[in-house]
């Protein structure tokens, strides 16, 4: 119903948020240019993070100079599904927050 509000389709921050699949994401930053809630950050992967992963994942992240997404304003997400679209790695799920 169109009503005239200030109200849109997208969902109220806090919510949804996006993960990132560390096995996936190669750090090419789509997900920070379109995101329009600044949800996201490329970075150095933290050491934890790495230690986490299979020799063949650390050794492709060594390739992509050993950066990924991270999302330190993920209670900022809206759900508007613009991330998951703009990953060429598909390395980007929305979830229901906890
Ligand atoms: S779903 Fe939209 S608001 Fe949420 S992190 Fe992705 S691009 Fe940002």
């Amino acid at each position: 119903m169109r009503d005239g509000s200030t109200s849109d389709c997208k969902q109220k921050p806090g919510v949804i948020a996006p993960v990132i699949d560390l096995k996936r994401c190669e750090g090419k930053g789509g997900c920070l240019e379109v995101c329009p809630e600044n949800v996201f950050e490329i970075r150095r992967i933290a050491q934890d993070d790495y230690l986490g992963l299979d020799l063949m994942h650390r050794l492709k992240l060594r390739v992509h100079g050993m950066k990924v997404a991270y999302t330190p304003n993920a209670n900022a997400c809206r759900s508007c599904g613009l991330c998951v679209t703009a990953c060429p790695e598909r390395a980007i799920k929305l979830i229901r927050a906890a």
